[in-house]
């Protein structure tokens, strides 16, 4: 490991993963040390065990408003994007209905899944998301058909923050008869979700999103929707997914969720608060942009574009500035593709790179956002100085984009 600076890291990629609360930390200790039965076994303490996963899956399910027996664990959200889609994919097929509805941004664990899908001889329309990044239960109307299998459209997008309209796409879903999976992993513990009032038949969560552990999440399906073993085994999670379950992380997602609902609100006002600051701030550096609808967003999540730069530098001179964020794309994959999700806003490539990507949490201050205030500009300046692209435009050889 690097040894510590003396500088305050401010972490603002909350929306990579956020650090493990105390509470959950505190939560899961027992489940590692003292309580390690298995909740498959039928002596006492195998028992105990089982009876702490139940405890769990009630106080998740009480956060969503469905039934504990409708909550199924699972090693993350990717996991959980994957099995409510490929399971409704099959159901769709026994009855001929072989079409899928999506939105061009949601996260490579839905994208991916579709394509392979695609390959398999599935047809997916994905309904363009605009410039400001948001869908509407219109468009999903009018996209549905008679062989419609599933419409699975993201609570949150992880990159830019903009959020949809669930509770309308449900309410068109219902009407229609066809199920609807949301991938809420950046949703849950952050805004209101009640799959409930929303009609949402499934929905996909992941407990690092929201002060839990990595590894675990947790698939709701409504009860009467036929759902695919994922992983065939033991009879865990009423059959659907086999495996001895996590139970310290499990448990430990369970108070991270049920410590991030109690303090919903207050966090949220404190969030948006910052992230206005950071908008509005950030918006006087010339030729930069707010990606993203202004209003229709998670309060924690502030991305941005400025012209004639990349990404990628000003990540790494952020990082020197004691600052870690994302530029919320793929580029640090390896691939210098700049992101699905700003193409599919409209952005053109060359102002698509030269994104960042601050995700906010409740540990974030004024103070914290003073200093980032400060460093951004500078560090957009020092890369324009070096920039051909930057000089190219500067000079008028090429038009400003934005
Ligand atoms: C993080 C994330 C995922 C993946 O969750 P994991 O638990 O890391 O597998 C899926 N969808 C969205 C929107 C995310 O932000």
């Amino acid at each position: 490991m690097k040894a510590a600076s003396e500088k305050k890291t401010i972490y603002v990629d909350n929306a990579a993963t956020t650090a493990m609360s105390e509470r959950a930390i505190k939560a899961a200790t027992p489940y590692l040390r003292e309580v390690y039965g298995n909740p498959s076994s039928l002596h006492s303490v195998g028992q105990i065990a089982k009876e702490a996963l139940e405890d769990a899956r009630a106080r998740i399910a009480k956060r969503l408003n469905c039934e504990p027996r409708e909550i199924y664990f699972t090693s993350g959200g990717s996991e959980a994007d994957n099995q409510a889609i490929r399971s409704a994919a099959e159901t769709g097929a026994k009855r001929g209905k072989k079409h899928i509805i999506s939105t061009a941004f949601e996260h490579h664990a839905v994208l991916h899944t579709l394509k392979k899908l695609e390959g398999e001889g599935f047809e997916v329309t994905y309904l363009p998301v605009g410039p400001l990044g948001v869908v509407t239960a219109e468009q999903v109307a009018s996209a549905i058909r008679e062989d419609t299998a599933l419409v699975t459209v993201m609570f949150a997008n992880n990159e830019i923050g903009t959020v949809q309209p669930i509770a309308e796409i449900g309410e068109v879903c219902r009407a229609k008869k066809v199920p609807f999976h949301t991938d809420a992993v950046q949703a849950v513990g952050h805004v209101p979700v009640d799959v409930k009032a929303m009609n949402i038949d499934m929905l996909s969560l992941s407990g690092h999103k929201f002060h839990g552990p990595k590894g675990v999440g947790a698939l709701y399906c409504r009860r009467g929707l036929p759902l695919a073993t994922f992983i065939e085994g033991g009879a865990q999670e009423r059959g659907r997914r086999g495996g001895t379950e996590n139970l310290p992380w499990i448990v430990a997602m369970a108070e991270a969720l049920d410590e991030s609902c109690e303090a919903m609100q207050k966090t949220a006002e404190k969030e948006k608060k910052l992230c206005d600051r950071l908008i509005e701030g950030l918006s006087k550096i010339p030729h930069s942009k707010l990606n993203g609808d202004r209003v229709k967003r998670l309060p924690s999540i502030v991305n941005m574009c400025f012209e004639g730069i990349e990404g990628e530098g000003l990540l790494l001179l952020l990082d020197d500035e004691g600052v870690c964020a994302s530029s919320g794309s793929a580029c640090t994959s390896g691939s210098l593709d700049p992101s699905h999700v700003l193409l599919a806003l409209g952005l053109p490539h060359e102002v698509a790179h030269g994104s960042l990507r601050l995700s906010l949490s409740e540990a974030t201050t004024d103070k914290d956002v003073d200093v980032i205030l400060a460093a951004v500009p500078k560090v957009v300046a020092r890369l324009r100085d070096m920039s051909p692209v930057w000089e190219a435009l500067e000079k008028g050889e090429k038009p400003h984009l934005i």
